[in-house]
C-alpha cells in the first residue's frame, strides 16, 4: 500500500511510518516540524519506500501518485504545546481534515482519524466508553484541542456518510514511550526527564488525578487492526490500568534510582479529575487489548531518555 501520514515528524506518526515501513508498505511523511522533531525524520528517511514532505497538513497538499490510505496524525498535542499555538491547532484539526478528507476523495483512499480521549473532557461517567458524549468546557482553555478534534470527528463521519470516504476514527489515551518529546511537558516526559536530572518531580495539585497510560506499540498494533476492519464510528485505544499521579511519580523514581523530592505547583484550569479507558469495543472488534505493563513501557521509555542525555554529553 501507498500512506500518507500528516504528523510523521511527531511521537506517533513515527512509530507509526516505521510500522508500515517495516511491513513492506510505502509511506508519504508530512510535518512542518511546528511539533515534531527532525530527529525522527532522518531515523525514517534511512527506509528506501519513505518519502517526506516538509508542509503545514492544515493546507491543501498536492500528492503525486495513488494513495490507499490518507492517516491524520499532525497537531500538537500536549496541553502546553496546544496552548502556545492555538490557531495553528484548530486550523490543522479542522481545515487540516478537511483537505485531508478532500483528498481521500480525490483519490479513492480511505481515512483515518487520530483522535483523542480529550473528546470526553473533564468526564462524569467513569470509565469511558464511546458511547459517552463528553463533558467539555467550549471556552475553557483545553478547547483548543478538543473542540477541534471533535469537529474533525464530525467531519470524519459526514465525509463517510455523505461522501462514501471508509473512513476510521480513534480516540487515544495518554500514550507514552521512545521518541516523545522531552520538552512537550506531558506528565511522563516531566517526570521522567526530572528524575534524571535529579531535579525535583513537579506535581500539579494535590496528585490525586488520574490518567492511564498506554505504551506506544499498543497503539499501533491497534491502528493496524483497526485498518484491516470496516468501522467508522469512533473506537477508544488505551490502556485501563488507571494511576493517580502521585503513584506515577514513585513508581518513575523507583524506576530511575532516583530519591528526588515532588514539589506541588498549581492544577492547571479544566485539568480532567479522573480517565480510563473503557476498551470493550476494541476488545471485541479487533481482538486487542494491551499487553506492555506499565513497569516495562516505562522502563523502556527511561533508557531511551537515558541515551538521548549520553549521546548529548
Ligand atoms: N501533570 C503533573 N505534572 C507535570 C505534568 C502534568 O502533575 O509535570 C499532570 C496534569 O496536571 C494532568 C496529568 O498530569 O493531570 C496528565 O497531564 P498530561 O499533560 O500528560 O496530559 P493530559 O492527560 O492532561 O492531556
Amino acid at each position: 500500500m501507498r500512506i500518507l501520514i500528516t504528523g510523521a515528524a511527531g511521537f506517533l506518526g513515527s512509530h507509526l511510518a516505521e510500522r508500515l515501513l517495516l511491513e513492506g508498505h510505502e509511506v508519504v511523511g508530512i510535518d512542518d516540524f511546528s511539533s515534531g522533531q527532525r530527529r525522527n525524520i532522518e531515523l525514517l528517511a534511512q527506509h528506501p519506500r519513505f518519502q517526506f514532505m516538509e508542509a503545514d497538513a492544515s493546507r491543501p497538499l498536492q500528492i503525486e501518485g495513488p494513495l490507499d490510505w490518507v492517516m491524520h496524525f499532525a497537531s500538537p498535542a500536549s496541553p502546553p504545546r496546544y496552548l502556545k499555538l492555538p490557531i495553528q491547532t484548530l486550523l490543522v484539526n479542522g481545515e487540516g481534515t478537511r483537505h485531508l478528507l478532500d483528498l481521500s476523495v480525490e483519490k479513492g483512499a480511505r481515512f483515518f482519524l487520530a483522535s483523542t480521549s480529550e473528546v470526553y473532557g473533564d468526564p462524569l461517567v467513569h470509565p469511558q466508553s464511546e458511547a459517552y458524549w463528553g463533558n467539555v468546557n467550549p471556552v475553557g482553555p483545553r478547547a483548543i484541542y478538543d473542540e477541534s478534534k471533535r469537529y474533525a470527528e464530525t467531519l470524519t463521519l459526514a465525509y463517510h456518510q455523505a461522501r462514501g470516504v471508509s473512513t476510521r476514527i480513534i480516540r487515544i489515551f495518554n500514550t507514552y514511550g521512545p521518541r516523545m518529546d522531552a520538552e512537550d511537558g506531558r506528565v511522563v516526559t516531566n517526570f521522567i526527564n526530572q528524575a534524571l536530572r535529579g531535579q525535583p518531580l513537579t506535581i500539579y495539585g494535590d496528585g490525586s488525578q488520574t490518567r492511564s497510560f498506554q505504551y506506544v506499540d499498543d497503539l499501533i498494533e491497534g491502528i493496524r487492526r483497526l485498518m484491516e476492519v470496516e468501522y467508522p464510528q469512533p473506537v477508544n485505544l488505551g490502556n485501563p490500568e488507571e494511576y493517580t499521579m502521585l503513584q506515577l511519580a514513585e513508581l518513575i523514581q523507583e524506576l530511575v534510582g532516583s530519591k528526588t523530592p515532588l514539589v506541588h505547583k498549581p492544577l492547571p484550569q479544566d485539568d480532567p479529575r479522573q480517565r480510563r479507558p473503557d476498551i470493550s469495543r476494541a476488545k471485541t472488534l479487533l481482538g486487542w487489548e494491551p499487553q506492555v505493563p506499565v513497569r516495562e513501557g516505562l522502563s523502556r521509555t527511561i533508557a531511551y531518555f537515558r541515551s538521548l542525555q549520553t549521546s548529548a554529553s
